[in-house]
């Protein structure tokens, strides 16, 4: 049977590494794309006198959208027999961190690319620790061009060996190494002969088997308050829910209060009968039991899983803005409905987006930079680690009226006053 939700994947390599073939190849070998664009590649690169490269499905499909019929290639989708994919794809450092950090996407699983004969590099490095900064979770590595090293397990135990540290290095343990041929489509879609010494899954088998950290059934619940109206003498809340779902009768709280109660029926504008369950994603509106105290930005979850509450979170923020990131300054807060100003208590460390090297803390965060900081809020904000919920794990700062900086939450910070 199908599994119904899209999973996210994002796959990290440097360049000339193979991503594109590789992207090609699932695309390809998975009967994504109808077998005529294939063919009309295969052909351009016989006229050329060249083998088949199936990174040219990638251009030939910019190529479509650039004359403006359908795809994104920044978010390419294919299938298995099991589900959906998305590969969420960014042609460097900077607009891949730019666009993870600031929400524009996030990712359930990374395959981390490395070209068997260049072996584990600086680079490497950097994609590894790019992967922790983002929190995620689920990571794979995948070892190409396994033909140019003759399909040697040595080499391939050696690499793996290298890689490990690489990323005990940056705190991150991936969960299996995969050696594939992308150019053959080895190990890809179909087994490869030439790699029998390998027991492990192939990279299509992989992705089926992962799992998205909650399913919305399991997920906690995490109903941030857009509005409340009066209507026909009842108070409906109308909110998005990001996470989880929401029946009649469920025991709620409603933060940064902490105040108990239930919701007493679902409600809808345009369905002719009120839902039964409302799941992740819906737009809805509820009324409660009680008339508890509820505004605009009160973050309304399930009594087993509390959020994060209090003034002081810690952060990756990837800042924009035209002036730095500065301590002192106040700047505008918001995390899904909520919002308030809030200032930089401590730059802990600042990263270059592009090649990740620490720089120095004193001028704060520039334009294109990463800052690990603690974040002030003027009031208590209720929120979640982003590795945990990341609906409710990431914010924007706005300077002004300005959007100056993205950032996801690592936890909440020591330095809670008492009177929070
Ligand atoms: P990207 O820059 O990471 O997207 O890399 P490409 O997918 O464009 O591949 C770079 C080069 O490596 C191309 O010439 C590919 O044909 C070649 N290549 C990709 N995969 C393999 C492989 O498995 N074996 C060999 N020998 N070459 C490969």
């Amino acid at each position: 049977s199908r599994i119904q939700e899209t999973l996210k994947i994002v796959i990290v390599g440097h360049v000339d590494h193979g991503k594109s073939t590789l992207i090609g190849r699932l695309l390809a070998d998975t009967a994504s794309v109808p077998q005529d664009r294939i063919s009309a590649v295969q052909r351009r690169c016989t006229e050329q006198g060249k083998e088949m490269e199936y990174a040219f499905l990638l251009d030939a499909l910019e190529e479509e959208q650039s004359q403006g019929i359908t795809i994104d290639t920044t978010r390419i989708q294919f299938h298995s027999e099991k589900r959906d994919y998305v590969i969420i794809d960014a042609p460097g450092h900077k607009e891949f961190l730019k666009n993870m950090i600031s929400g524009a996407s996030d990712a359930d699983a990374a395959f981390l690319l490395i070209d068997a004969q260049e072996g584990v590099r600086e680079q490497t490095r950097r994609h590894a620790s790019i992967l922790k900064l983002l929190g995620v979770r689920q990571v794979h590595v995948v070892i190409n061009k396994m033909d140019l090293l003759d399909y040697d397990q040595e080499s391939f135990d050696q690499i793996v060996t290298d890689c490990q540290a690489a990323l005990a290095n940056a705190g991150l343990v991936a969960r299996s190494y995969i050696p594939i041929a992308a150019k053959f489509g080895e190990n890809i879609v179909h087994r490869s002969s030439n790699l029998t010494w390998y027991a492990g899954l192939t990279i299509i088998d992989t992705m089926d088997a992962l799992t998205i950290e909650h399913s919305s059934h399991d997920a906690p619940v995490r109903l941030p308050v857009q509005d409340v109206y009066k209507f026909d003498h009842r108070r409906i809340i109308a909110g998005r829910l990001e996470s989880g779902t929401l029946k009649a009768g469920d025991e709620i709280v409603c933060w940064p209060q902490g105040t108990r109660t239930r919701i007493k029926t679902l409600e809808s504008w345009n369905l002719s009968e009120p839902p039964i369950e409302l799941v992740q994603g819906l737009s809805v509106g509820v009324t409660l039991e009680d008339p508890v105290f509820l505004e605009r930005g009160t973050l309304i979850t399930n009594s087993d899983a509390p959020p994060l509450v209090g003034t002081h979170l810690t952060a990756n923020v990837y800042w924009l803005g035209r002036n730095p990131l500065v301590m002192d300054r106040r700047y505008t807060i918001k995390i899904t409905t909520q919002e308030t100003s809030c200032e930089v208590k401590t730059i802990h460390r600042v990263y270059d987006s592009g090649d990740l090297s620490v720089i120095s803390v004193e001028g704060g965060v520039p334009a294109n930079f990463v800052g690990e900081v603690t974040l002030e809020a003027k009031q208590p904000l209720a929120f979640d680690p982003f590795a945990g919920v990341p609906e409710t794990g990431r914010f924007v700062l706005m300077d002004g009226y300005e959007v100056c900086g993205g950032g996801i939450i690592t936890g909440l910070a020591g330095e809670q006053s008492t009177d929070d």
